[in-house]
């Protein structure tokens, strides 16, 4: 195990786009000494060009198109390394094998296939970034993460195997990182026991920053990325959403569960368990600051942020014979646990009880709402599937304790139809579930009173 500080600093997709900010995020890799360990996205827009050709949805020529695109992308920073040519070799096997894969996809598409179209993403761009280190002088080493990230075989949205990557990390991993070098590895992106190639599901790379953190004992987590931390709001919905200095695990992780897409929902799981510092930051302005994420913060004021998740499914089960009886509800998540479905928010009625589902996270984007699953909830009540759903939500603090915080919610919101609203199971939260074409109005509606002066 490391005997020095150690800071893991995670590149997203915007932060590896291209030539220009790879050689800024190196530039931010070396500037702080504790830095060892890189893990670094795709380049932005190759995880959706590869989910594309996974789809089985491409014709050769789509293919061949969007092939092309790859090409001008990984092309644009081989050609400015020291090694262009073992570059672009790498770079056009990747390719060919893409291609391969796309046309048996085009046969027949899988989620295990899928995982494995999208690995090359990360392999590709952790390639390079690599490069980039050496033409700065920095002793640089690629590592592949499918050798320590182990998981289960769940293909599109694995879970990790988290006493197994532990012990793979001391033996594979941490003896790299006494040497005087950076080792540079893919987030995302795992395998299972059989060496299959699986994935975390989409933004998981941060999750991986996350596990590699906990397993080494890292002193402190970087998530770099395209703005300059953690806002109140999503800054490119909401202008006005303003930099938060520090939060504590449990509002950045009911920000990340409820929509800030900054953070993977999961990353903040394995730093709450070793209690690891994470701060967020932007690789192109670093100098604005960040967000230190931390088990406590001086403030804990009622409203934190406000959190948009799209992409929620309605699902109202209705049976006249729930009156009075008990036992109904063991049945309709029993139904839900076979098919494996995780339920968001839930709210019931005398005769009724209503849940939300989430369509989005898997990899290969495809709804995870199962007609069979449907089916049997038919036999014994009666069901009503809604779409294009948003969840709105307010985070913060003994917000079921301070009176008054409710009513300025609603009151907040009094414009808009909200069709289930979730307060009370957490302190931390308040959901309202609405249209997805009103919910942007919805969000800044919230932050507006609640967040701003
Ligand atoms: P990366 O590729 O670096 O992982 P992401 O696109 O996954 O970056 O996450 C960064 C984006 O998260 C920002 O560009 C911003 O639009 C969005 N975002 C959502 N909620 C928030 C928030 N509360 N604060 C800051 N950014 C947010
Ligand atoms: N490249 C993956 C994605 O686009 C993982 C990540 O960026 O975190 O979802
Ligand atoms: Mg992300």
């Amino acid at each position: 195990m490391a005997n020095f500080q150690l800071d893991i600093a995670k590149f997203g997709g915007t932060s590896v786009a291209d030539f220009k900010a790879m050689t800024s995020s190196v530039q931010v890799s070396a500037s702080n000494p504790n830095t060892r360990l890189v893990v670094v996205s795709a380049c932005a827009g190759v995880t959706n060009i590869l989910v594309e050709l996974a789809s089985g949805a491409c014709s050769r020529d789509k293919i061949e198109e969007l092939i092309k695109k790859l090409y001008d992308i990984h092309y644009e920073i081989a050609s400015k390394v020291a090694t262009t040519d073992i570059c672009l070799k790498f770079i056009k096997e990747h390719l060919n094998e893409i291609r391969d894969l796309a046309n048996e996809a085009a046969m027949e598409r899988s989620d295990a296939l899928t995982d494995r179209i999208v690995s090359h993403g990360e392999l590709m761009s952790s390639f390079l970034i690599v490069e980039v280190f050496k033409l700065h002088g920095y002793n640089a080493k690629w590592f592949d993460v499918r050798q320590v990230m182990r998981t289960d075989s769940c293909f599109g949205h694995a879970q990790p195997l988290v006493e197994v990557v532990e012990s793979l990390c001391k033996t594979h991993l941490a003896p790299l990182l006494q040497e005087d070098n950076i080792v540079v590895t893919q987030g995302f992106i795992a395998s299972n026991s059989e060496g299959m190639t699986t994935t975390l599901g989409r933004g998981g790379s941060d999750y991986t920053a996350a596990l590699l953190g906990e397993a080494l004992a890292a002193s402190t987590i970087s998530i770099w990325t395209d703005v300059p931390g953690v806002y109140t709001t999503d800054p490119r919905l909401v202008p006005h959403a303003k930099p938060i200095d520090e939060l504590t695990y449990l509002e950045a992780a009911e920000m990340a569960t409820f929509g800030a897409k900054i953070l993977h929902p999961s990353t903040l799981i394995p730093a709450v368990r070793r209690g690891i510092p994470v701060y967020v930051g932007s690789s192109k302005e670093p100098e604005k600051g960040g967000t230190w994420v931390k088990p406590e913060t001086t403030s804990h004021p009622a409203f934190r942020a406000v959190a948009l998740r799209k992409n929620q499914t309605l699902i109202v089960l209705a049976s006249p014979k729930m009156v009075g009886a008990s036992g109904f509800l063991a049945k309709v998540f029993g139904v839900f646990a076979k098919y494996n479905q995780s339920i968001d928010l839930v709210s019931t009625s005398e005769v009724s009880i209503a849940v939300t589902l989430d369509a989005g996270s898997n990899t290969s984007g495809i709804s995870q709402l199962n007609e069979s699953m449907l089916n049997e909830l038919r036999q014994f009540c009666h069901v009503k599937v809604e779409h294009n759903l948003s969840l709105v939500a307010v985070i913060g603090n003994e917000m079921s304790n301070i009176p008054g915080t409710a009513t300025k919610a609603f009151d907040a919101i009094e414009d808009y139809a909200v069709r289930m609203i979730c307060y009370g199971a957490s302190n931390h939260n308040l959901c309202f579930l609405v249209d997805e074409d009103k919910a942007v109005s919805a969000l800044t509606a919230l932050h507006k009173h609640l967040l701003e002066d």
